[in-house]
C-alpha cells in the first residue's frame, strides 16, 4: 500500500504554526514511506476564501521545503459532491431539514432544559410528503443532514490516541449541505479522502469527533477509510493557541531570522518524546519520525527556545546555502570564522562592516599608550601564523597587562564593540594593515 498523505487548509488566511506543524507531519510521514504528499485546498466557502491566500499557502509550503506532488481544490470538486449526496440520498442515508438556526437553537436550549443531551432531535425524519410540500410552498428550503447509523459505537485505533469509541447516539446528524446549496466541510473531505485514496488522516484533535462522523460516511460511501492520527493541539508557553500563535506564521519567522529548518525541525519534534535536535537537513526527521513517540499532552511551542535551536543551526550552515544572502565578497573562510557567532544569518552583515568597514571605536586616554603598543606590536607578528595569541603574549610581557585590561581595549580597538567573535578568529580576517591601521588611529 503507498502511503497518500493530505494537508488540507482553508484559503482564508495565512498558515500559522499551529497549522504548518500538521502540514510538516503530513510530508514527513509520506516522505518516510515513500508516498505521496497532497495539497488539498478546503475552498469551499467561495466568500471566505481568495486566491491570494491560496498563494500565500503555496509559497509558504515552498518555504518551509515542504513539496506537494499534488493539488487539488474543492471548489473543482462540487460535480463529485453531488454525485455522493444523490447515491447518500438514494441509500436513505441523507435528509432534508428544514429548522432554521433559531428554531435549532430553541431546540437544543429546551433539550438542555430539560437534561439531555442538546443533539438533533430528526424531527425531519419524521415529515411527510405533505408537509415538505407546505414547507416549501412557504418558501423555505431543505438543508440535508447525514443519518447517522445508532446500530453500534463507533470506533477506531487512533494511531497517536489509540482506541476510540463513540455512541451515535450522542450525536448530532451532521449537516452536509446548506439551505443555499453550499457545501459544509465534513462530506467534501471524506469524498475527497475517497478519490485521491488517501492512506492516513493526520490532523489536530479538534477534528475527533468528526472523524467519528466521517467513519460513518466512507462506509455509507461504500469505501474503506483510512487510518487516522489527531495529534494534541500546539499551544504557547502562557499554555493555550494564543492569538499571537494563532498569528504566527512566516513573514514572523523571517522577520525574526528563523532559518525554515530551525522551524521544521521544532515543529516536527515539539509533543514528541524524541529530541528537538539542530539538525543539518530535514533527512533525520523523516527517518525519525513515528506515531508512537507522539504525547497526548498539548505540545508547546516558544520562540525563545526556537530563537536558541535557530542558532545552533545557524552555526552549521554550511557557506553554499548561504552564500547568496551573505554581503558580496565574502568568502567562506570569513563565513565560517563568524558564524559561530551569529544568532541569524543577516547578523554577517554587521560582522563584515566591522572587518571591511569604518568602525567607531572611542579609546579610553589611559589605554592610548597601551594602544601605541599594541599598533607597534602588530606590524611585527608574523601574520601567517595565528597572530592572536603572538599579540597577546607580547603585550602581556611588555606592559605587564592582564585580562579585562589587556582585552577589552584591543577588542574595541579592533571592531568597535566590546563583545563578538574570538578575536583569534577574527583577526586574521581583519589583517596586518587594518589592524595596524585601527590600533594606531586611537593611540
Ligand atoms: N480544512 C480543514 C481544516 O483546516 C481540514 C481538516 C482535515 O484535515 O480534514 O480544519
Amino acid at each position: 500500500m503507498s502511503v497518500v498523505t493530505r494537508f488540507a487548509p482553508a484559503p482564508t488566511g495565512r498558515l500559522h504554526v499551529g497549522n504548518m506543524r500538521t502540514a510538516i507531519h503530513n510530508w514527513l510521514w509520506a516522505r518516510r514511506n515513500g508516498g505521496r504528499f497532497v495539497l488539498r485546498i478546503d475552498d469551499t466557502d467561495r466568500e471566505r476564501s481568495s486566491e491570494e491566500h491560496v498563494e500565500a499557502i503555496r509559497a509558504d509550503l515552498a518555504w518551509l521545503g515542504l513539496d506537494p506532488d499534488e493539488e487539488h481544490r474543492q471548489s473543482a470538486r462540487f460535480g463529485r459532491y453531488e454525485a455522493a449526496l444523490e447515491r447518500l440520498k438514494e441509500a436513505g442515508r441523507v435528509y432534508p431539514a428544514y429548522e432554521t438556526a433559531q428554531e435549532l437553537e430553541l431546540k437544543r436550549k429546551v433539550r438542555l432544559g430539560r437534561g439531555l443531551p442538546p443533539v438533533y432531535d430528526r424531527a425531519a425524519l419524521a415529515l411527510t410528503d405533505a408537509d415538505r410540500d407546505r414547507l416549501e410552498a412557504e418558501g423555505r428550503r431543505p438543508h440535508w443532514r447525514f443519518r447517522l447509523d445508532h446500530g453500534a459505537p463507533i470506533e477506531w485505533d487512533d494511531l497517536i490516541r489509540g482506541r476510540q469509541h463513540f455512541d451515535p447516539g450522542l450525536l448530532s446528524d451532521p449537516v452536509v449541505r446548506r439551505e443555499d446549496g453550499s457545501w459544509l466541510y465534513m462530506l467534501p473531505s471524506t469524498v475527497d479522502d475517497v478519490d485521491l485514496g488517501v492512506t492516513h488522516v493526520l490532523r489536530g484533535e479538534d477534528h475527533v469527533a468528526n472523524t467519528a462522523l466521517q467513519l460513518q460516511m466512507f462506509e455509507a460511501l461504500g469505501a474503506r477509510a483510512p487510518a487516522f492520527a489527531h495529534e494534541a493541539l500546539l499551544v504557547g508557553s502562557e499554555g493555550k493557541l494564543s492569538k499571537r500563535l494563532g498569528s504566527l506564521g512566516v513573514e514572523a519567522m523571517k522577520g525574526a531570522g528563523i532559518e525554515p529548518l530551525a522551524l521544521m525541525a521544532k515543529l516536527a519534534r515539539i509533543g514528541t518524546s524524541l529530541p528537538v535536535e539542530p539538525v543539518k537537513d530535514s533527512a533525520p526527521l523523516v527517518a525519525g519520525f513515528d506515531f508512537a513517540t507522539f504525547g497526548r499532552a498539548p505540545a508547546r511551542f516558544d520562540l525563545d527556545e526556537l530563537a536558541g535551536l535557530n542558532a545552533r543551526i545557524v552555526h552549521q550552515l554550511p557557506f553554499d546555502q548561504v552564500a547568496d544572502r551573505l554581503p558580496e565578497g565574502m568568502s567562506a573562510a570569513d563565513w565560517a570564522a563568524i558564524r559561530p557567532n551569529l544568532k541569524r544569518v543577516d547578523e554577517a552583515a554587521d560582522w563584515w562592516a566591522i572587518l571591511h568597514g569604518r568602525i567607531e571605536a572611542p579609546a579610553a586616554p589611559e589605554d592610548r599608550g597601551f594602544l601605541a603598543a599594541a599598533a607597534a606590536a602588530a606590524a611585527g607578528l608574523d601574520w601567517t601564523a595565528e597572530p592572536w595569541p603572538q599579540l597577546v603574549a607580547r603585550l602581556k610581557a611588555d606592559t605587564g597587562r592582564t585580562g579585562k585590561a589587556l582585552f577589552q581595549p584591543l577588542r574595541r580597538a579592533l571592531t568597535g564593540r566590546d563583545s563578538g567573535p574570538e578575536m583569534a578568529a577574527l583577526l586574521p580576517l581583519i589583517g596586518r594593515d587594518q589592524a595596524v591601521a585601527r590600533l594606531s588611529s586611537l593611540s
